[in-house]
């Protein structure tokens, strides 16, 4: 019997398991996928959201702004991607001035530091030389920032795993019934108990949700289609622009992100199905219409790749972090869509807290809150480059040419706790297959040391686990 079982290795999930291992506890958290940031938390913006786009009093509004504030410092200690760039919403018509001057004002209501709306186009244009030339003011919040989403979420896993936290993957949550003191999950992997539940199942928190309480939710898929362009294209603008809502319809953002490339995007779209995360030739057409709305001569053509994301839209439109009335032992953590990314610092402390409570939870002595990200010989002076690969040959070893990966830090990303076990896996640890080429080039060596380090035929490697396997024999297999 766990303390505490929390559903979900998302952002929420993670961020909950790192706040929880703070205190003596027994935890676990179960993922049906093969891998951490399979979810929502894989394929979204980025953006560390300045907080004044939720309604004035919201748990998302006070969250957004929590988790923004907390970013840089959670950023320092578990040593991922962050950047505070700053964020513009661009007006372009005059008669729209007062939309952006009530975004200023809810954004003070909210407690957004330094916000300020600038109509001063020489000083626009100064800050950002590529914005359109239409532009009648803008919003800029110098406290939003972008992060690296995978990172984040792996970041906060491996620190819970580190002080205790145990991750089960491919086990997927099929019913949870009441138990004396607790809970029985019934999973793909066999039935597991714990007085505490937390619902941290992203799209499919609606569903738990609704198997124990007689208080209906309701989640509805919100795809998010997305191109991101060549890093040749990434200074094309400095800060994450924003259009504001207005006559031209919602607009979609352009943006740096942490690694030097452009991402525009994302469409709104409400669709049925929880899982269907291909994108769209509408939506890219949406994309190219709106991108350059904002920002001049958009370099459509550096395209190096586009996905979806899909938001977990409750009815509501509100974070539900809350142990249920009618279900006391049951902790929801659902309807968490953006701001999502930015609040999972403060998500994960309000669901710690919530238990830590509830339960009279001691502080763990032996909490260590710090964690080092993969070490990446790019970032080294040469002579520390070349003194690392002298001890470590494996640093020598270019895997990814687009990224600069070297089989060093896929042997990193693999050893570590709850290392990769797939190509996704050491994608979204290294970059290895992020690149220019999406791992034309790198893909094979990348499947042969995880074959090599694991242990397994080839065949039974995958792309992101489960049937995703890449081989099915050799060629002369065939003859
Ligand atoms: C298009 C788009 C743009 C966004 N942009 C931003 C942004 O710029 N900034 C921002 O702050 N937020 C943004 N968000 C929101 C943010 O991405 C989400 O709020 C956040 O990632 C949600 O995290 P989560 O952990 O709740 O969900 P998820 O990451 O989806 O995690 C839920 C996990 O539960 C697992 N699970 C589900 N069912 C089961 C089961 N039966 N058994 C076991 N495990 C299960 C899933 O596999 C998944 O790993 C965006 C979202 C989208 C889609």
């Amino acid at each position: 019997m766990y303390d505490v079982i929390i559903i979900g290795a998302g952002v929420a999930g993670s961020a909950s398991a790192r706040e929880l291992s703070r205190y003596k506890i027994n935890a676990c958290v179960l993922e049906k996928e093969e891998d951490v940031c399979c979810g929502t938390s894989k394929a979204n913006s980025a953006i560390v959201h300045a907080g004044y786009d939720a309604a004035e009093g919201s748990l998302m509004a006070k969250l957004n702004v929590e988790g923004n504030e907390m970013m840089p410092k959670l950023a320092k200690e578990l040593d991922f991607p962050f950047k505070q760039c700053g964020s513009l919403v661009v007006c372009l018509d005059e008669k729209e001035l007062p939309g952006l001057q009530a975004l200023y004002e809810r954004g003070l209501k909210n407690g957004v530091r330094a916000l300020e709306v600038i109509t001063d186009k020489g000083r626009i244009h100064a800050m950002e030389p590529n914005l359109t030339d239409e532009v009648a003011g803008v919003l800029y919040a110098p406290t939003a920032g972008i992060v690296c989403p995978f990172n984040l979420n792996i970041a906060l896993a491996e620190n819970a795993c580190i002080n205790g936290i145990a991750f089960k993957f491919n086990t997927e949550v099929r019913r949870i019934c009441r138990l004396e003191g607790g809970w029985a999950l019934e999973t793909s992997q066999g039935f597991y108990k714990a007085k505490y539940v937390v619902n941290a199942a992203g799209l499919y928190a609606d569903v738990f949700h609704n198997m124990v309480s007689e208080t209906k939710i309701h989640i509805t898929p919100r795809r998010g289609d997305y191109c991101l362009l060549d890093k040749n294209a990434g200074s094309h603008v400095s800060h994450t622009i924003f259009a504001l809502p207005g006559k031209y319809g919602k607009g979609v953002l352009v943006s740096p992100t942490v690694h030097g490339n452009l991402i525009v995007g994302p469409t709104a779209v409400d669709i049925t199905d929880k899982e269907a995360t291909a994108t769209t030739r509408e939506g890219m057409d949406e994309l190219i219409e709106k991108g350059g709305m904002n920002v001049k001569d958009l370099p459509m053509r550096q395209v190096i790749t586009s996905f979806a994301g899909l938001r977990a839209h409750e009815d509501g439109h509100e974070f539900i972090i809350k142990e249920l009335e009618d279900a006391p032992g049951f902790v929801d953590c659902a309807g968490i869509e953006s701001p999502g990314l930015t609040s999972c610092p403060a998500i994960g402390k309000m669901v710690a807290e919530i238990l830590a409570r509830k339960m009279g939870l001691e502080l763990n002595p032996g909490f260590h809150g710090t964690r080092k990200g993969i070490l990446s010989p790019n970032e080294l002076t040469k002579k520390e480059r070349m003194k690392l690969i002298k001890e470590k040959p494996a640093y020598g070893n270019i895997v990814c040419r687009c990224e600069l990966v070297t089989e060093g830090e896929i042997l990193d990303a693999i050893h570590r706790p709850l290392g990769a076990r797939s190509l996704d896996g050491i994608k979204r640890r290294t970059r290895a297959g992020m690149g220019r080429c999406q791992s034309g080039f790198c893909s094979p060596r990348s499947m042969d040391i995880l074959r090599r380090e694991l242990g397994l035929p080839m065949g039974e490697i995958t792309k992101a686990g489960g049937k995703s396997k890449l081989v099915v024999g050799t060629n002369k297999d065939r003859i």
